[in-house]
């Protein structure tokens, strides 16, 4: 079981050490983060939430791309990811996405983090 003080701590930790391009040390609180966080029920509640949650965004969004305004096989996406200290339920890190938009956007975000991290 993970609460969200938890939650916010493994954030925190994985976030400084990001920041200290201390990816060995990352990783091991990524790896770590991911065993407490998929053990406890408390997960199942996080999904129920996120289920609601993209229910809401793609209904603000009209269901259509902000990108390209397609309205086939949208997503939900955090503007700035989640592994990046982004929020996870902020409407305002939340936008729709078709998948060709997401998968560009990915990619850019790929592009960049290989620039700053070498990685
Ligand atoms: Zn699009």
């Amino acid at each position: 079981m993970i609460t969200l003080e938890q939650r916010e701590a493994y954030r925190a930790a994985y976030g400084a050490a990001m920041q200290a391009r201390d990816m060995a040390k990352a990783n091991a609180i990524a790896k770590e983060w991911g065993s407490v966080e998929l053990e406890g029920r408390q997960s199942t509640v996080y999904n129920a939430d996120w289920v609601e949650k993209r229910k809401e965004i793609l209904a603000r969004d009209g269901g259509r791309c902000v990108k390209c305004a397609s309205t086939e096989r949208v997503q939900v996406d955090h503007i700035v990811p989640v592994s990046r200290g982004g929020s996870e339920f902020d409407n305002a890190n939340l936008q729709t996405l078709c998948r060709p938009c997401h998968k560009e956007k990915t990619r850019q975000e790929l592009i960049r983090r290989h620039e700053e991290y070498g990685y």
